[in-house]
């Protein structure tokens, strides 16, 4: 399969091929985006890493800001792409050294994420990745995670948006998406 990177309408044709919806998951009327058949292509997941790296690559970062957990699957390996350094934002309780949390609402209740406070360095730009922007919510948090220890964030990218939900309102950093539902 050719590199893509520099075709977004292959990109996010070879993408939406290898993104499943399972209907109903994980509770009735929400559309879930089943990433899986994407991780078991491996020149669709190569296509998919070198096309965000390069939109990511465009904002000049010095590193990025992966969340907790699928963000993980596509954070390390642009991480490598990219040649920078990966920062993981993770649920309470799971990095050793001293932390930043930041809480946040869900649909029912809240929720918290955490990053060492050391590893967000104060006037560096950083790249939030994560699987899918929804409406936003999680990234917002993350956003304001890095601001909060003087951090700038640069981008967020995902390589998949459902721009119905309007989660690209509530950040205020550029927002890269390699294929857009709705
Ligand atoms: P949000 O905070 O609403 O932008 O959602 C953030 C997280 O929820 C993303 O990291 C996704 O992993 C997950 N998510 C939300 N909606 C979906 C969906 N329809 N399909 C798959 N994952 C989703």
């Amino acid at each position: 399969m050719p590199n893509a990177a520099d075709n977004p309408a292959e990109t996010a044709a070879i993408l939406t091929g290898l993104i499943r919806d399972v209907p109903d998951f994980p509770k009735p009327g929400i559309l879930f985006k089943d990433i899986t058949p994407l991780l078991e292509s491996p020149d669709g997941f190569r296509t998919c890493i070198a096309a965000l790296g390069e939109r990511v690559r465009a904002h000049g970062v010095t590193a990025l800001v992966a969340i907790e957990s699928r963000g993980f699957i596509f954070g390390a390996p642009l991480a490598t792409y990219l040649g920078l350094p990966l920062i993981v934002v993770r649920k309470p309780g799971k990095l050793p050294r001293r932390t930043e949390s930041v809480s946040y609402q869900l649909e029912y209740g809240e929720d918290r994420l955490e990053v060492h406070a050391d590893a967000i360095v104060a006037g560096s730009r950083y790249a939030i990745i994560d699987d899918v922007l929804a409406t936003g919510g999680t990234a917002e948090a993350v956003a304001t995670l890095i601001a909060r220890l003087g951090g700038i964030v640069a981008c967020a990218a995902f390589p998949i948006e459902l721009a119905f939900l309007a989660g690209r309102a509530r950040l205020s950093a550029p927002v890269e998406s390699l294929v857009v539902f709705g």
